[in-house]
């Protein structure tokens, strides 16, 4: 079985608008998957929301160039891949959680998300910062339904090309701080998801979303902008952190991932 992990249900309805064309294809040609693209605001911000949870403005596309080819061009990838932009190093980023999470497990999740990066010692260091403005900012809104979907979690996009990473993330606190019963299992993959998009990972299987989704189409003609990192795996590899979907549980960083981390970092 298989739950989205970005979205957590399927209703139809249409508070946001269609993607013109243009758009679409110059996301398509970046190697992003379209078939849920919509536009729509960030705190205030215009942009489009590309593969569920990675917020794009217009800007953000254009700083996406110089585009660069994948590996081997096959239609259907499970491997990693990172954008061209990647974070300066070494450099210790700060991160804030916000608190408005209020709940103690949840600030927890938090700080294991980051041990889990700094377990694999790279030149970027995890630290959790005590105030926004931070390298990072992750921040508790109630986040309202995209064509029906509940939003779990979403990204600024990217790092910049003066090697800083995206900020801020914002994660759903109607669903990661309930105010009974427990948080979701996922709830450290989803910050360290996050905390991924903003240091440059792209989705793992974004040539196939259903691998992890259970649906959504082989995108066939993409195939560049996105650059493959040697030695992760190249079959399919369930359980890594940056696919689109999970099965809603706890995912450690695999082999892969790690893999990934410890070759762009
Ligand atoms: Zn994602």
């Amino acid at each position: 079985m298989s739950i989205t992990m970005f979205i957590s249900c399927t209703n139809d309805s249409a508070d946001n608008e269609a993607v013109n064309e243009e758009v679409a294809a110059e996301l398509r040609a970046l190697g992003f998957n379209t078939d849920d693209l919509i536009a729509t605001t960030m705190r205030g911000e215009e942009g489009y929301l590309v593969e569920r949870d990675i917020f794009l403005t217009d800007e953000d596309i254009a700083n996406l160039a110089p585009r660069r080819s994948v590996d081997n061009g096959n239609e259907v990838n499970t491997e990693h891949y990172r954008t061209n932009n990647i974070v300066s190093t070494p450099r210790v980023l700060n991160i804030y959680f916000d608190d408005g999470f209020t709940r103690s497990d949840v600030q927890a999740a938090f700080d294991e998300a980051l041990d889990r990066f700094n377990a694999l010692n790279l030149d970027l260091t995890f630290q959790r910062a005590n105030a926004p403005g931070a390298d990072i900012d992750i921040l508790a809104e109630r986040l309202g339904r995209v064509r029906g979907n509940i939003i779990l979690g979403q990204s600024a996009g990217f790092p910049d090309a003066a090697g800083n990473p995206a900020t801020p993330i914002i994660l759903n606190s109607a669903v990661y701080n309930p105010r009974r019963g427990g948080v979701p299992a996922d709830v450290v993959t989803v910050i360290a998801h996050e905390i991924g998009h903003a240091i440059g990972f792209r989705h793992t299987d974004f040539f196939d979303r259903s691998f992890s989704c259970g649906q959504g189409g082989d995108e066939g003609d993409a195939g560049v902008g996105a650059i493959f990192i040697p030695g992760t795996p190249a079959g399919p590899e369930n359980g890594s952190w940056m696919l689109a979907c999970s099965s809603g549980t706890d995912r450690p960083f695999t082999s892969g991932d790690q893999t990934a981390l410890t070759t762009v970092y």
